[in-house]
């Protein structure tokens, strides 16, 4: 790993998340103070506490809906519930954390003259008409369908964004990150990887939402870091959007094969409804961060899947905020037909 000769101070927000936990480790690896700050609305302290003796690290319980005044160097924005049980959980605060979380950091970026990364996302995209989706696609959104709060509320963060840098010229970066997987995804919060290997490791059915047909395409997160941080070194004229993910498509129901035939699981695959909005195609064109980046992911699907349901057979996870009395499947048939969602632990302030 390479060592930075200037140290410079990185806030992480979220970054006691799936993503945000590894990027903190990896940062503090090449030489950096870290900073996390998280509100534990879906992250847990566990995903840090090896890092809590680390003299380079601080972890600082903040909402980032409200304002925060410190002096940091470069600001990666990754606060934001990610799957949909949770983010659907209290809409109103979803888009609050992308819209005002995205105002008081451009801000704080802004007075300290810090540069800014945006965790921007594929769900801009929407159901998508465009595949693979290009950066220059603007989307095919729902604005008041139940994944609007966020979807909208990254698309105004990107909007957000590009205007702080074209009127107060901060410096930014925005990452549309497909989907993402690998440890310490949170063990009940329904995402389709953590959720199947879940199952599969508990002898229970897979729960295969619609035919199963519908198609995404996972990146294993040391890949994906690697990709963020390689955004956040480029040239200052490299604004993004830029997609970042692994172009490796296949359908839901061939990820449930894969998961069963991978833990040698006994269990059954079973079809439930499809959520409301449920994109039916996701690919990213990552021709753009090839280039500019000289990145692409480098762990196959396999060897990512390995190493993810190791993290869960060992009972990792375990620790995670508890969800009273559901499970994934129901909380996500209960979020699509009423508006509401689960619990993810905490409610946020
Ligand atoms: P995660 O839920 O594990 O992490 C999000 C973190 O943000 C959690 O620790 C949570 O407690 C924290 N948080 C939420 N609201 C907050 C607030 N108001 N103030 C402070 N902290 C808050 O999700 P993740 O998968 O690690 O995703 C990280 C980022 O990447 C998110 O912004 C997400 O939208 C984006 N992203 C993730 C994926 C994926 O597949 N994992 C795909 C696209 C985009
Ligand atoms: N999915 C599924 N069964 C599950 C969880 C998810 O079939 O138990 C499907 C879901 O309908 C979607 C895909 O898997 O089509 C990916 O879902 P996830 O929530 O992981 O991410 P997103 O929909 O945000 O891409």
């Amino acid at each position: 790993m390479r060592k930075y000769s200037v140290r410079k101070r990185v806030l992480v927000t979220g970054g006691a998340g799936f993503i945000g936990s590894h990027l903190c480790e990896r940062l503090l690896a090449a030489g950096h103070d870290v900073l996390c700050v998280d509100n534990f609305f879906t992250g847990t302290k566990d995903n840090v506490t090896h890092l809590l003796g680390k003299p380079h690290f601080e972890l600082m319980r903040h909402d980032i809906t409200f304002p925060l005044y410190i002096e940091v160097d470069e600001i990666y924005n990754l606060a934001c519930p990610a799957a949909p049980i949770h983010y659907q959980y209290d809409p109103v605060q979803t888009t609050k954390t992308s819209v005002h979380g995205a105002i008081n950091m451009l801000g704080l970026a802004k007075r300290v003259k810090a540069k800014i990364l945006q965790a921007s996302t594929s769900e801009v995209y929407g159901d998508p008409k465009v595949h693979p989706q290009t950066e220059a696609y603007w989307g095919n959104v729902n604005p008041i369908g139940l994944r609007a709060c966020y979807d909208e509320g990254k698309r105004c963060a990107e909007t957000l964004f590009f205007d702080y840098h074209r009127q107060h010229k901060v410096r930014i970066k925005v990452a549309r990150i497909f989907n993402t997987y690998g440890p310490r995804m949170h063990p009940n919060d329904g995402r389709v990887v953590s959720n199947f290997i879940v199952q599969a490791l508990a002898g229970k059915p897979i729960t295969v939402y619609g035919k199963g047909a519908q198609t995404r395409s996972f990146c294993f997160v040391t890949d994906m870091v690697d990709a963020l941080v390689r955004l956040m070194e480029s040239p200052d004229a490299l604004t993004g959007p830029v997609n970042l993910g692994n172009p490796h498509e296949f359908t839901i129901l061939e990820l449930a094969k894969k998961v069963v035939a991978m833990t040698r699981s006994k269990s059954r695959i079973v079809f439930k409804p499809l959520p409301s909005d449920d994109p039916l195609q996701r690919k990213p064109d990552i021709a753009l961060a090839r280039k500019r980046l000289s990145w692409a992911p480098t762990t196959g699907f396999d060897q990512g899947l390995q190493r993810t349901i190791k993290y869960f057979s060992s009972g990792s996870g375990a620790g995670s905020p508890a969800r009273p009395g559901r499970s994934p499947a129901a909380a996500r048939g209960r979020a699509s037909r009423s508006g509401s969602a689960a619990r993810p632990g905490k409610t946020p302030t």
